[in-house]
């Protein structure tokens, strides 16, 4: 119950953009590069899960304090990608924004969530946000599962027409995210040079 009422405070972003669309505000490019994200995400996680929703939808959480996102599932099983309108402001192009939702998306399509919850009591943490402890859980199996998500999100965002070599430098200019890492998360040097030697 907690993620549904979560759900209801967001705003969901139907992906209305097309490419070409002239880019006014964040807001517009955020719908533009959901627009594009979505159709690819999908068709990698059809490929990679069998039984699980691939039916992605994307939030934005307007008052959230903090730049930040987060994945999750909602009670019907479908996965949900929220970022908070704080970390939209402090994007300056589309492949930053494009970083954040792919690597929320791969996630997902990694099963991360089960994986980080399996040795956890039931309900568990059902999310995995860019900053902090996400989870419920620490150390090795977060770290990598935060380099396969960039790696994956990475493929993904270029295959929808993104750059992630800068999209990855939107971490070094996310407040709240230390550049040497975290319990939780690689340093910004590991994770650039992780989307670097895909070579894409
Ligand atoms: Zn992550």
């Amino acid at each position: 119950m907690r993620i549904v009422r979560a759900v209801l405070a967001l705003i969901l972003l139907a992906a209305t953009a097309h490419p070409g669309a002239a880019q006014s505000s964040r807001q517009e490019v955020l719908l533009y590069v959901v627009g594009m994200i979505e159709p690819v995400a999908e068709a990698e996680c059809r490929r990679r899960l069998s039984g699980g929703s691939c039916d992605f939808q994307f939030f934005v959480e307007p008052n959230a304090r903090t730049a930040n996102a987060y994945q999750s599932i909602d009670d019907h099983g479908r996965p949900i990608v929220v970022v908070s309108q704080r970390l939209v402001q402090q994007a300056r192009t589309a492949d930053d924004l494009a970083f954040v939702l792919s690597h929320e998306a791969a996630h997902h399509m990694l099963r991360h969530l089960d994986r980080l919850n399996a040795g956890l009591a039931a309900g568990g943490d059902r999310t995995l946000p860019m900053l902090g402890a996400g989870g419920g859980s620490a150390g090795t199996s977060a770290r990598t599962f935060e380099l396969e998500a960039d790696r994956l999100g990475a493929r993904i965002m270029a295959r929808a027409g993104f750059d992630p070599n800068l999209g990855v430098r939107f971490l070094s200019r996310l407040p709240g995210i230390p550049s040497q890492g975290t319990a939780t998360h690689p340093s910004h040097a590991e994770r650039a040079a992780a989307v670097a030697a895909l070579g894409l």
